[in-house]
This record gives structure tokens, C-alpha cells and sequence, in this order.
């Protein structure tokens, strides 16, 4: 691994490449990743996503560029500005009621079609980026989320060694705060997903602060990688709706939910031991194979480090096909680029098409999708779901409390737009703890 200051002096060489005008021919180009042994990238300048993503310090990382702490939405590119605003001029943004940390007020339906809350186990399955839960059949998904972290060299060093890929659905404050250890997971060939930049309840933000918290984790992965567009994100306590997808859409982003549990953040404050963690890991993946598992795993910890690494030989002595959750769809890692060597070409994706949201809303948890019969996931998803987590790196502590659906059959929809009368279902019941 290298140290943050080899690092830097390293970037620092590789600006100097960069203080030239951009040209189209990068092939031979020396730079920030081929320092670090990665083949360069190509991002024409007037392309849509490099407009979106104006490059900054000309590629070299420097931590004063990203803010410290939550973004301030006033100071945010212009650029994400315009978009924001565009799309909300056009209708696009749903003007769904903010959340007081995932709560919705009593007088709306979190599973309307309107408002489709995903903590609130509702799945957006409309157009061309629908929530991904479930894994296909056979296979099961991994994904770490939280990182990078003191405890993640040890992570992937494990995943090297049995050359594993995974997502790594990081939080970009983390990244700004550990640059070493994010490069050694993107040298050893890793998804870079997005969880947002300080990890915060998504659906309580102001639209401003909600495209802030995404772009500015897309803006540091970006620069790292070489102009990779992230493909993936997953909300923080799987706290989204259909205004914060909407956000989420206008960098092109497709929402990753996940279908199990194990709740091993909770071995850090000692709710959970090992063996129980495992316990769980052990009961997903000895259970159905249909659908596949996607589970909710972190690298936050040498705990949950362990579990995962201890769990990781039954996962395939049971016949798992062990993928990250592009692999799982046999998408491109990136929106821009096939994964972490090949060439960066131009997207097509982001803020393209204006961000619009297709109009019909998900299925809640009675639909069809979750519903599918057999599957032990199915009735367990809630209790999955309706947990939340610890904040560890936004340094709050995760005290609220998440929901459980107790009533899936009603929907006398209509948020949007303020309380039009609606007497939600049943919002009810507050299920403790917390998630992720
Ligand atoms: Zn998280």
C-alpha cells in the first residue's frame, strides 16, 4: 500500500503531465494511473460527462478540493446547478416531501407510486434504472459498503488473493481521507460504486443537498480513476425515494438495494457477536438460490472484515457463481469505461436524457417482485430492510429508528406535492435499530 504522502508526491508528478491542453491522444500519455500501473483514460472535454464533471487540478488528487465535511450546496459546480435546476423547470424532480432522518409525516404513503420509499421495502422497477434487489438465480452479489477504512487493506488483500471482485459502494469523504487505500481497491480491478459523500439520510435533504452529496462522491471517484463515470450507488440506510432516484438519475446513477442482512456493523458495539454474524451469513448461503443474494455487508470494521472472509469459502463450496453486482448483469463497471484497464470512451448516460423519471411509480413489498414464494429472502427482506446502521463515518451515531411496513395493500396514494389529504397506510410501527 502506498503512504498518503507517496501518493502525493506521486500525483503531484502526474499534474505536471496534465498542465497541458487535453488531447485526444492518450493512448501513449504518461499519467496519475499509469504511476500507479493503470492503463490511461480518455474523457474528450466536450463531451456532456466531462462538462458535468469538469476535471479538477488537472487530475492530480488533492484533498482541498473536496469538501470537508457535508457539501454546501451553494458551492457546488455550476454546472450541477444547471442541471438541478433544469430538471426540476421540466418537471422531472417529483416534489416529494422531505424526511425528517428516513420519517416520513403520518399524512403520506411511503409506498405510493408517488413516493416509492426504498427503506420502506418499496422497488422502483420503472425504465431503464430500476432498483436492483435481488441477484439472478444462483448467483450471489458482493458488495462492501462504507469504505475506505482503516480496515479494508486487510479486505483486499483477502479478495486479491482469491481474485475476487466486488462493488465497493464507498463514501466519498472516506476516499478523500484515505486516497491510498481507495487506489488499492481500484488497482485490484474493484467496482467504485457511490454511498454518497458524508453519509447522510438522503430523503431529508433538500434537492441541492442531495445532488451535492452524490456529485461530489462522483466528482473524487472521477478524479481518482481516470474519468470513470460510477455506474452504481447505494443509499445510506437504504434511505431513498422517487424525488432522491430522480437526483440520483441526472449523474446517470442506478439505485442498489440488497435482499439480506447481516447486521454485522452491530459487532462494533457489541449488540452482535462474530459467530452471530456468521450465523446469518451461513443461513443465507446455505438457503434458496432463487433469487440470488445481495448482501449487506461493510467494510468498516476488522470484524466485519473477518465475517465476510471467514464466510467467503462456504459461499463457494456452496455453488454460489460469486460476482460484484455489475458482473451480476454483465454491465460495463462504469458508465463511461468496461472496468479499471480498458479505455475511458464517452457515455451516452448522464444527464443525457434530462433526467426525466418515468412517470408510474415501484411495487411495494405485497407486488410481485418481492413476493415470489419460495424464496426465504422474501420474508425476511423486510426485517432486512427496516433496520438501520451506524453512521461511524459521518461521525454521528445513528440513533434513528427505521420503519416497517404494515400495510402493503392500500396506497390511497397521492403525496407528491404536499398532504393531499391522504391517510397514509399504516406508516407505522417502528422497528428499532438501525441499518445502513
Ligand atoms: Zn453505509
Amino acid at each position: 500500500m502506498f503512504s498518503s504522502a507517496r501518493i502525493l508526491s506521486l500525483l503531484s508528478a502526474a499534474a505536471l503531465v496534465y498542465s497541458h491542453p487535453v488531447d485526444h491522444d492518450h493512448a501513449e500519455r504518461g499519467s496519475l494511473l499509469s504511476t500507479f500501473g493503470i492503463k490511461d483514460w480518455a474523457q474528450p472535454e466536450g463531451h456532456p460527462v466531462a462538462k458535468l464533471f469538469a476535471r479538477q487540478a488537472t487530475g492530480a488528487f488533492n484533498a482541498a478540493n473536496y469538501p470537508d465535511g457535508n457539501p454546501d450546496p451553494t458551492a457546488m459546480p455550476d454546472a450541477w446547478k444547471q442541471a438541478l435546476s433544469q430538471a426540476v423547470a421540466a418537471g422531472d424532480i417529483p416534489n416529494v416531501v422531505q424526511t425528517k432522518d428516513g420519517v416520513y409525516p403520518s399524512s403520506v404513503d411511503p409506498n405510493s407510486a408517488e413516493i416509492c420509499a426504498s427503506a420502506y421495502q418499496c422497488r422502483y422497477e420503472e425504465g431503464d434504472l430500476p432498483d436492483i434487489w435481488d441477484a439472478p438465480d444462483g448467483m450471489l452479489g458482493v458488495s462492501f459498503d462504507d469504505g475506505p477504512t482503516p480496515a479494508s487493506p486487510k479486505l483486499y488483500d483477502f479478495l486479491k488473493s482469491q481474485n475476487q471482485k466486488v462493488t465497493h459502494f464507498f463514501i466519498g469523504s472516506n476516499i478523500r481521507d484515505n486516497p491510498d487505500i481507495f487506489m488499492q481497491a481500484f488497482n485490484n480491478g474493484n467496482d467504485m460504486a457511490v454511498h454518497t459523500y458524508t453519509h447522510r439520510w438522503m430523503t431529508s435533504l433538500t434537492n441541492e443537498e442531495a445532488m451535492a452529496e452524490l456529485g461530489w462522491t462522483m466528482q473524487i471517484i472521477y478524479d481518482m480513476t481516470g474519468g470513470r463515470v460510477p455506474r452504481y450507488w447505494r443509499p445510506p440506510y437504504g434511505d431513498s425515494d422517487n424525488r432522491i432516484r430522480a437526483i440520483a438519475r441526472l449523474f446517470g446513477l442506478q439505485q442498489v438495494d440488497w435482499n439480506q442482512d447481516t447486521d454485522d456493523w452491530e459487532m462494533a458495539n457489541g449488540k452482535l457477536t462474530l459467530a452471530e454474524v456468521e450465523a446469518s451469513l451461513h443461513k443465507f448461503i446455505t438457503g434458496p438460490k432463487s433469487p440470488g443474494l445481495i448482501i449487506l455487508e461493510h467494510e468498516l470494521y476488522p470484524e466485519t472484515v473477518e465475517a465476510f472472509v471467514n464466510a467467503y469459502p462456504l459461499m463457494k463450496s456452496s455453488g454460489w457463481d460469486v460476482r460484484n453486482i455489475p458482473d451480476l448483469f454483465g454491465a460495463p463497471y462504469y458508465q463511461n469505461a468496461q472496468d479499471n484497464t480498458g479505455a475511458v470512451t464517452q457515455s451516452t448516460i448522464l444527464a443525457s436524457d434530462g433526467g426525466a423519471l418515468p412517470a408510474t411509480g415501484g411495487n411495494n413489498s405485497s407486488s410481485s417482485a418481492v413476493s415470489s414464494a419460495s424464496h426465504a429472502a422474501s420474508s425476511t427482506a423486510t426485517a432486512a430492510a427496516t433496520k438501520t446502521s451506524p453512521n461511524a463515518a459521518a461521525g454521528t451515531s445513528g440513533t434513528s429508528t427505521s420503519q416497517k411496513n404494515t400495510d402493503n395493500t392500500n396506497a390511497a396514494s397521492s403525496l407528491v406535492a404536499g398532504p393531499v389529504g391522504i391517510v397514509a397506510a399504516a406508516i407505522g410501527a417502528f422497528v428499532g435499530a438501525l441499518v445502513l
